[in-house]
């Protein structure tokens, strides 16, 4: 059986115990962007909140891409997020691969070269990538000042979150 397959059997049963008040409108607190590696997806208990204060926006890397602060604004604009955290983590995979180099690899295992030359976001520092994601995010006009943006590493081996400030302590030394 396909793990869907499985999946659905399980939803089945998911659905007999189903709370209907879970369907109301949602009224999340923070906005996550995270990657999508699942080291990352326990986050109510990394971070200790419950799952409806979290409004989860995930893609590789984390990529703060045009469609991430769309979903930003509308997730401070309209559902009413007050603060946002930039998750980053160690040991991505995206730190593993150039965009080029992946490029490349599957134009030759595919045998067709269309859709190069694809985004794939890949990036080599947490740190550095997230620093330019709090600059992304910060200095979106449609973002409001009065909405706390802060940016975090996850270490994969101790669970630990690590802040980054926006300008690198060494820069600043
Ligand atoms: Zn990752």
């Amino acid at each position: 059986m396909s793990i869907i397959d499985k999946a659905l059997e399980a939803n089945r049963n998911y659905a007999k115990s189903y709370d209907p008040a879970l369907g109301k409108r949602p009224a999340p607190k923070i906005a996550v962007v995270t990657c999508m590696d699942p080291r990352l997806s326990d986050l109510p208990d990394i971070l200790g909140l419950p799952h409806a204060d979290l409004d989860v926006i995930r893609t590789g890397g984390p990529a703060v891409t045009e469609d991430v602060l769309g979903e930003l604004v509308v997730s401070t604009r309209v559902l009413g997020t007050t603060e946002i955290m930039l998750l980053n983590h160690t040991g991505c995979g995206f730190t593993t691969f150039t965009d080029d180099e992946l490029n490349a690899k599957l134009t030759a295992l595919t045998g067709d070269a269309s859709p190069a030359p694809m985004r794939f976001f890949s990036y080599k520092n947490p740190e550095e990538n997230t620093r330019e994601q709090i600059k992304k995010v910060r200095s979106h006009p449609w973002i409001a000042k009065e909405v706390a943006v802060r940016g975090f590493v996850f270490d994969v081996n101790t669970g630990l979150l690590t802040e980054v400030h926006r300008v690198s302590q060494d820069a600043a030394a």
